[in-house]
């Protein structure tokens, strides 16, 4: 197995890559399993259907230009992001397939944008006439709010919108989306009635010789579980990084979790003794103890307050991790890992030996649910990219 050290490498040069390797932390990313869950969803959908592949919040901490390349090379069709961050990690990776921004960029950046030739979104006649006013020629997506309540034109707007859009020669509109509702009160009959809003748009827009070259509106849950919605587009995220929360799909795809492993290092070892005063009683553990610190912490996205059933791996074995968390450093209770050495690997997430931590343990023990244990991933961590399929140009 190679592995590939992106984008540090690219962003720092090697040796400054190996550097930051060397400081002993990192996520390791499959890129193997991102393209495997691609390859599962385009076997599963119609030819014709489009995918912009999301790669919102840094590729759900993944790196957007790294997962942006990979997918490139598959043959995605385009890719979509909220941060105009991503959208120039996307670029900088010498990607140029089409670029929705999602709402989140504003018409002061638009210089960049259209240096970068992003597409953006368009939700009332203010946005549009803004965007126009800022750049030259402005590619748009018209975006619809079919009852999330969120960014998008409602509904009835929605034609008014496309209409003016679609008069102004100076405008390109490439298309129309939506995001489906995924609010916790959502009913499964809530995905038709949004369907059904999208279908009478579409009508209207027909009639009046308007409808859009791309109609997009499934993300992860709609591309698996409504086929009818696919129209011309998908623009799922959280599939390509093994994420679902459907358990028995319409759709039967198996995916492959995208986050391999969290590893850190011991940064400190030390065997506790009376000279440092009582043993604070919050650490349960005694004096005659050895303690190690971990080079990761809440800084590093790890809750502040680490649950007490909370484990590292370390030379094989399970050791328990010591409440609270500290901005850059954890403690961990080395009482049954007497061999553990400074400079040692404990894994916080993955396989070590035999043993192994999950996904869902984690999630758990960072109180949250897995989409949030990717969303809480930090961009200043080194992140190592594990593939059999190496990149062009990257050292090994
Ligand atoms: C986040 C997002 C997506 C992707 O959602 P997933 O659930 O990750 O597939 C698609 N479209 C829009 C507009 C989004 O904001």
């Amino acid at each position: 197995m190679n592995t590939v050290l992106v984008p540090f490498s690219e962003v720092l040069g090697a040796d400054h890559a190996t550097a930051a390797i060397m400081r002993g932390s990192w996520y390791e990313i499959d890129l193997d399993a991102i393209r495997h869950n691609y390859r599962q969803l385009r076997s599963h959908l119609p030819r014709h259907v489009k995918i912009y592949a999301c790669l919102k919040r840094n590729a759900y901490g993944c790196g957007a230009g790294p997962v942006a390349s990979a997918l490139a090379k598959e043959g995605v069709d385009g890719f979509a992001v909220a941060s105009l961050l991503d959208a120039i990690a996307i670029r900088q990776e010498g990607v140029s397939h089409p670029l929705l921004l999602y709402p989140g960029a504003l018409p002061s950046a638009a210089p960049t944008i259209e240096s970068l030739d992003l597409t953006v979104s368009v939700s009332t006649i203010d946005e549009l006439v803004q965007w126009r006013t800022a750049m030259t020629r402005p590619r748009v997506f018209i975006k619809v709010d079919l009852g999330f309540f969120r960014a998008g034109t409602t509904p009835m707007e929605a034609n008014k919108i496309l209409a003016t859009a679609r008069g102004l020669a100076d405008v390109d509109v490439e298309g129309i989306y939506a995001h489906m509702s995924e609010l916790p009160t959502a009913q499964p009959s809530d995905a038709h009635e949004q369907l059904d809003r999208m279908r009478t748009i579409l009508r209207d827009a027909g009639v009046l010789g308007l409808r859009p070259a791309v109609v997009m509106m499934s993300s992860t849950e709609g591309v698996l579980n409504h086929p009818d919605m696919d129209f011309d587009a998908v623009d799922p995220g959280a599939l390509f990084f093994g994420l679902s929360e459907s358990d028995n799909p319409t759709r039967p795809v198996t995916l492959r979790p995208a986050l391999k492993s969290i590893s850190a290092s011991l940064v400190s070892v030390k065997r506790l003794d009376a000279s440092l005063g009582p043993v604070p009683a919050i650490f349960g553990i005694n004096s005659g103890t050895t303690m190690g610190v971990i080079g990761m912490g809440w800084g590093d996205g790890f809750p502040r307050q680490v649950p007490s059933d909370a484990v590292g791996l370390i030379r094989g074995k399970r050791a328990r991790l010591l409440p609270p968390a500290h901005l850059e450093h954890i403690r961990i209770d080395l009482t049954d890992v007497p061999e553990a050495r400074f400079g040692d690997q404990v894994v916080l997430l993955g396989r070590q030996g035999d043993q192994s931590i999950t996904h869902e343990e984690v999630a758990t023990s960072w109180g949250t649910d897995i989409v949030g244990l990717y969303a809480q991933l930090r961009d200043h961590v080194p992140r190592i990219y594990t593939a059999k399929q190496t990149r062009k140009g990257n050292p090994q």
